[in-house]
């Protein structure tokens, strides 16, 4: 199984990398792919450029066994739709069962996102627990694809949906991005090597390097 975690990653952080992982093991996937989007299309634009956030990407995942940075929606350009990622991965991969991981915050407005139930005929759909997000009553498309674990997704190439419980992470990307603005410290939250990243570039309104990086 090949898992797909799209977001915008502006910047990683330690919530992503942590549930990553965790879905990774449980669901045994050969492989995750971790998918920048250029522009996505329900919310504002990310304040980093394409370029600086998958530099940052490439500089966690890239030292990750069996997970790899997939630039295409970048390549693509405009606005970035999970269907049309969705659509080139498998024709790269026609048998393999796909799992699109999504936080609860995306599931719970999924059926606004382009096509949401061709996405389901291409992959499965694995939920990831966010902490202070409620969880709403089930539709009925959801409680027909339900399934209760793992190995239920193994069996066929797309079309199921399972929740997957994770150690909870309340670390999100604006609250990161607000820190930074605010010169407080963020090194509990992002990989070193990405807080260095942030503060040579000046991202995100970042006081200089120095200052802020003695607090690691
Ligand atoms: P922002 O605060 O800018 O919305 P974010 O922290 O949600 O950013 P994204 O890049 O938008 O980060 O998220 C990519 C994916 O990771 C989404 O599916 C999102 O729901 C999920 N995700 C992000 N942070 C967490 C977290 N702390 N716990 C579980 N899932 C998360």
């Amino acid at each position: 199984m090949i898992g797909i975690f799209g977001g915008t990653f502006d910047p990683i952080h330690f919530g992503h990398l942590r549930v990553a992982r965790e879905a990774m093991d449980t669901l045994g996937l050969q492989a995750l792919r971790w998918v920048p989007a250029f522009q996505p299309p329900l919310r504002a634009a990310p304040v980093a450029t394409a370029a600086q956030r998958a530099a940052m990407l490439s500089l966690v995942v890239g030292g990750l066994a069996g997970q790899q940075l997939d630039t295409r929606e970048l390549e693509r350009g405009g606005v970035s739709y999970t269907i049309d990622t969705l659509e080139s991965l498998r024709a790269e991969q026609p048998d393999a069962a796909l799992c699109l991981l999504v936080g609860r915050d995306q599931f719970n407005h999924f059926e606004r996102w382009r096509r949401w139930q061709d996405i389901l005929n291409l992959a499965h759909l694995v939920v990831l627990d966010r902490p202070g997000v409620a969880a709403g009553d089930l539709p009925e498309w959801a409680r027909a694809r339900l399934c209760a674990d793992a190995q239920a997704l193994r069996h066929r190439p797309a079309g199921r949906l399972l929740f997957l419980a994770v150690s909870p992470q309340e670390i999100s990307a604006t609250a990161i991005r607000t820190r930074l603005a605010e010169h407080q410290p963020v090194a509990n939250q992002v990989p070193p090597g990405v807080l260095d990243y942030i503060y040579s570039n000046h991202l995100y309104g970042s006081a200089e390097h120095g200052e802020i990086c003695k607090q690691k």
